[in-house]
């Protein structure tokens, strides 16, 4: 069998679909030999399917030296918007109750979660005054763009209030 010309069967497994969909990305990219001829590794393998690359405004508060590694991670999935609250554990099962845990009022997404919930809130508004935050806004993004202008903010303030934020 070809590996290089195979195609998945409609039958099998979800992880074999994704490692044969992944396959056929790079057979997009390159031919059977131009692949062979590449020293393969995670860097190479990222270059051939992504030669745009696209730098991200929020990048540098993700991976902030100070924040825990946790809520990197978290903060990472948000931006992503792969979170995994109820609202988007629901579409994978379909009988979950998606009501916040936190007030048991509204849906638990997101935006939700992070600052339309009244604990969140009463948290995040008390983060705001500790740092100073004039910022009108309650969206994360208009946030991180904030603190990304802020001068007056020290590193370590914003370091804190990013992984207050998560
Ligand atoms: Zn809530």
């Amino acid at each position: 069998m070809d590996w290089w010309a195979y195609a998945v069967q409609q039958n099998c497994s979800w992880y074999w679909k994704k490692i044969v969909e992944i396959k056929d990305l790079f057979r997009a990219k390159l031919d059977k030999s131009a692949f062979m001829a590449v020293q393969y590794s995670i860097q190479s393998g990222y270059d051939i399917l992504y030669d745009q690359h696209i730098k991200v405004q929020w990048s540098k508060f993700v991976w902030e030296r100070c924040s825990i590694p946790k809520h990197r991670y978290i903060l990472w999935l948000v931006l992503h918007r792969k979170l995994r609250t109820k609202e988007h554990l629901s579409k994978y099962f379909h009988a979950m109750d998606t009501v916040c845990l936190l007030c048991g009022d509204h849906k638990e997404d997101i935006t939700h979660l992070f600052f339309q919930c009244t604990y969140s809130k009463i948290c995040f508004v008390k983060m705001k005054e500790w740092i100073g935050c004039q910022a009108q806004t309650e969206h994360y993004q208009a946030l991180l763009q904030w603190i990304s202008k802020a001068k007056h903010l020290s590193k370590l303030r914003k370091g804190f209030f990013i992984a207050a934020v998560t």
